[in-house]
């Protein structure tokens, strides 16, 4: 089962907006194990659109629009699919009664325009929409569909998700992903260590470099989502047991949001100093604590070159300040000579009691030096916690 996506609105091409839609329906048919080769963006010109539309059937079973239902003249989907049929546009009473009713809900008079929203061809069976005023098109001929939604984002995602997919489950097989993250590693080590895995074609195990650390997508298709997850399984375990303690989480997990758990899972409180992070460690830590206790606060110091205080002394001040069981402490110097400028970052965890201090080195360049240095800081924490990700 091919699938095939045309957005439709001059604004994409003017470059105004992103097209959002697409790389949502794209991920939404991989799991549902529909293939997507070809996906358009197409202005607000009817010739241009029935091309498109035209083009997209001769070689998908599928055809997926999004935009164009508004009421005005340039809204064409409508037009251009009952072009392309050679089937004529009527307004359906039902559907013009219900819009009715949508505006006068809201105090608003229905203008004559809105009545095309209410407008269907012989193929068409109209969707729902209960966010907004066009309802959708699922339209069969000669074996063929065409689904037409709305534009926003917000209208797209709500019809595609109670009304679309629940027709389309079942039709492709199911493609479920897993995603590992690793830190503190390399991309051509984690690859060269996962060798064992990587030939393999179902699960399919590929590696990204991402800002947080290296990603490791294991990607199964099978009959359906539960096969793909007993598939995914025993890879995860050979890919954790490759890459050992840089794994620090998977899928939604952020190192924040790990390390924290790390610090409340035994009932424990963390705060931090730092210099060379400049906030960066004790913003994450903020967002991640969400109210929750185990972040007591953090102390951000100025950097400076003849700063010569110890990452164990900033972890000290730290715990002074907020009381706390844990302290991280992050210091950092520049190294001499980098050619592209790099700084050393030095982290102490101290440890409840306070007499195991842990200090650990990571060089990274300048420019990434806040956000890496935090990450890193993190990663200590949780290693030292015995957590894994
Ligand atoms: P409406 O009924 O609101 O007029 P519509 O189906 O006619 O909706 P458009 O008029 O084409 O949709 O687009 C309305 C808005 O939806 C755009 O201004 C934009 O904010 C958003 N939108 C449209 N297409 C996309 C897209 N591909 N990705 C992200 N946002 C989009």
């Amino acid at each position: 089962m091919r699938a095939e996506i045309i957005c439709v609105g001059s604004e994409l091409l003017l470059g105004d907006i992103v097209d959002t839609n697409t790389q949502y329906l794209a991920r939404r048919l991989s799991g549902l194990g529909i293939d997507l080769f070809f996906s358009t963006s197409v202005g607000d010109n009817l010739n241009r659109l029935v091309d498109c539309l035209q083009r997209a059937l001769s070689r998908s079973d599928i055809v997926l629009t999004t935009g164009g239902l508004g009421p005005t003249d340039d809204d064409l989907t409508r037009e251009g699919i009952a072009s392309l049929l050679g089937e004529t546009l009527v307004v359906d009473e039902s559907l013009a009664e219900h819009l009715r009713r949508f505006f006068a809900l809201r105090g608003f008079e229905m203008t004559e325009n809105n009545l095309k929203q209410a407008s269907l061809v012989p193929s068409a069976r109209s969707i729902p929409n209960s966010r907004g005023t066009a309802p959708g098109w699922w339209v069969e001929k000669d074996g063929k569909v065409i689904v037409a939604m709305p534009g926003p984002p917000g209208e797209l995602h709500n019809m595609w998700e109670t009304q679309v997919e629940p027709r389309l489950a079942g039709v492709g097989a199911a493609i479920l992903s897993r995603t590992l993250k690793a830190f503190n590693i390399s991309e051509s080590r984690v690859d060269d260590l996962l060798k064992p895995v990587t030939p393999a074609c179902n699960p399919t195990v590929a590696v990204y470099a991402k800002q947080d650390g290296i990603h490791i997508r294991i990607t199964a298709k099978a009959e359906n989502l539960g096969a793909a997850a007993v598939a995914i399984a025993p890879v995860e375990v050979q890919v954790r047991r490759l890459l050992g303690d840089s794994v620090w989480g998977a899928d939604e997990d952020t190192q924040e949001s790990v390390a924290l758990a790390a610090v409340a899972a035994r009932g424990l409180s963390v705060a931090a100093c730092e210099t060379i992070t400049r906030g960066q460690l004790s913003a994450m830590l903020a967002s991640a604590s969400a109210g929750g206790a185990s972040f007591l606060g953090g102390l951000v110091m100025p950097y400076g070159e003849g700063d010569t205080r110890s990452a164990a002394e900033l972890a000290s001040l730290a715990r002074e300040r907020f009381a706390s069981d844990i302290a991280v402490g992050v210091a950092g110097q520049p190294l001499p000579g980098a050619d592209p400028p790099m700084d050393q970052v030095n982290v102490a965890v101290l440890m409840p009691g306070g007499a195991s201090a842990s200090e650990a080195v990571f060089r990274s360049r300048r420019q990434l030096v806040r956000t890496l240095g935090a990450y890193y800081a993190l990663h200590e924490l949780r290693r030292l916690l015995g957590h894994s990700g």
